[in-house]
């Protein structure tokens, strides 16, 4: 296939995904709206795709440039010298690490134990599930959906000895809010248990917000007992995907994240991440960026954020039937309606004017809702945001909220995914409006009644229903089917 031909498919296959850039794409992307900044990001990820973290010895600049980071991130965070990290390949590795190196510090507990906020990161959950720690989460208030230090404090002395880590978040990400970092510091650091603060969407915004006069409670390493933190570079720090950094307060709580082994004939493997073989791109892309923004940068991008943010906020209030869910600590912006209409149909109505805004669904007594994030491009176009936020609610509110069928609403709470094979999953997703029922599927147009029917079903059943569909739409093409170049 001639190169021309197959860089023509690439642009043409972009053509269906979300745009990355222009900040109307309000999840997923981060757009700082520096086109030196992506331009120097894309040469470095190229210049680097070819070298190997593997081995950091035979790759010094890839080592070189990982340390740099750390110590920049160090001193935003307010850490001492004795801080040290790692950089991996997103937020969800840099917890798994978290969870994983909590568990091995403590070989003396069989039935291992984290105490979380029900508002973590659902990349916990995955911690969870991969090393075998139970995950307790502790409802949060009920107003401002921050965590309740006393609440976990309480879980922390019922599970006693068992509890490896304690987490919380810097924001959360479905709400935007700061837990309350000091008061459970206060509890883990009382009884000598690690403290991991979620910073994966904040790291890179509540420093630079903090200078800028922004009312933010300390929540990095100046709070004695934070143990260890995550940032992503890959989102406020407008880096190319695939960076993250994991930072711990002392040399000796990394040592369990390491693992060796010699026990083979091969070289000694030796991976301070999940990854073995990683291509140094992301992480030189990410040195590269940082560097050019730079720290007075970063701050004018957080401004630019921060006050598009308060825009939002204050075009969402002065809107009728949606509301914020909370007010929010940083840059994430969630709102909710009034009952009079569904946040599925205004989310359908914002894609089509051109907006993605990520659909929440409902959780225990918290209703469906909309989640924004906002980037530093995004800032400029809020007035265009809330115009098309607007025609969208009135559109949703003419339609009225989706009403699921009785019989439909009946089957789907008394379903146990447990017990369906795979017919009964292509019959499910066709009532759904996900596929045919012949284990063909597709995306609808339209996502409203889909997530108005997922919304009811219990998470366990959404689970299912949603990897079913995932694994039926990531099947390779039938043999002799058109080829994606044709
Ligand atoms: C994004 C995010 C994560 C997960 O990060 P990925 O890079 O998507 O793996 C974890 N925690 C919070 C608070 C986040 O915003």
């Amino acid at each position: 296939m001639p190169t021309e031909h197959i860089l023509r498919r690439l642009e043409q296959l972009r053509e269906h995904d979300l745009p990355t850039h222009g900040g109307r794409t309000l999840a997923y992307v981060y757009d700082s709206g520096l086109a030196d900044a992506d331009e120097l990001g894309k040469q470095a990820l190229a210049m680097y795709a070819s070298t190997n973290g593997l081995d950091p010895t035979a790759f010094p600049s890839l080592l070189a440039m990982e340390t740099d980071l750390v110590a920049f991130a160090r001193d935003r965070f307010h850490g001492a010298e004795q801080v040290v990290g790692t950089v991996t390949s997103g937020g969800t590795e840099s917890i798994l690490l978290a969870v994983q190196g909590a568990r091995d510090a403590r070989p003396d507990v069989v039935a291992p134990v984290m105490i979380v906020p029900t508002t973590i990161h659902a990349a916990f959950a995955k911690a969870a599930h991969y090393f075998g720690v139970e995950r307790v989460a502790v409802d949060v208030d009920a107003v401002t959906k921050r965590a309740e230090p006393a609440a976990m404090a309480t879980a922390m002395d019922t599970f006693g000895d068992r509890v490896v880590l304690v987490a919380a978040s810097a924001p959360s990400y479905a709400h935007g809010v700061v837990d309350p970092i000091g008061a459970i510091a206060a509890e883990t650091s009382a009884r000598g248990i690690r403290f991991h603060v979620d910073a994966c969407i904040g790291g890179w915004v509540l420093p630079w917000a903090e200078r800028l006069g922004h009312d933010v409670e300390p929540w990095d390493f100046r709070v004695e007992g934070v143990t260890s933190i995550s940032a992503d570079l890959h989102k406020y720090a407008y880096t190319p995907k695939g960076v993250s950094l994991l930072l711990h307060a002392t040399a000796a709580l990394r040592r369990s994240q390491y693992f060796a082994s010699a026990d083979w004939p091969g070289y000694t493997m030796l991976n301070a991440t999940m990854q073995s073989t990683k291509s140094g791109g992301p992480l030189a892309a990410a040195w590269a960026v940082v560097n050019l923004i730079g720290d007075e940068g970063y701050l004018d991008l957080v401004r630019t954020a921060l006050d598009g943010t308060a825009a939002l906020v204050a075009g969402i209030e002065a809107q009728d039937h949606v509301r914020l869910v909370t007010r929010p600590d940083s840059t994430l912006v969630t709102l909710q309606t009034d009952g009079s209409c569904d946040v599925f149909t205004i989310s359908d109505e914002m894609l089509t004017r051109g907006w993605f805004v990520q659909p929440q669904m409902s959780f225990r007594d918290m209703p469906a809702s909309l989640h924004l994030t906002v980037s530093a491009a995004t800032a400029d176009a809020v007035p265009d945001f809330l115009v098309a936020l607007g025609e969208s609610v009135a559109v949703a509110v003419g339609a009225g909220p989706i009403v699921v069928d009785e019989g439909l609403r009946a089957a789907a709470s008394s379903l146990d995914p447990a017990t369906l094979d795979d017919e009964a999953f292509d019959g499910l997703l066709a009532l759904a409006g996900l596929g045919s029922g012949t284990g063909q599927v597709t995306a609808p147009e339209r996502m409203a009644p889909v997530n108005a029917l997922l919304d009811v079903a219990p998470p366990a059943l959404r689970e299912a229903l949603l990897t079913a569909f995932l694994d039926r739409l990531s099947r390779p093409p039938r043999p002799g089917a058109d080829t994606l170049t044709e």
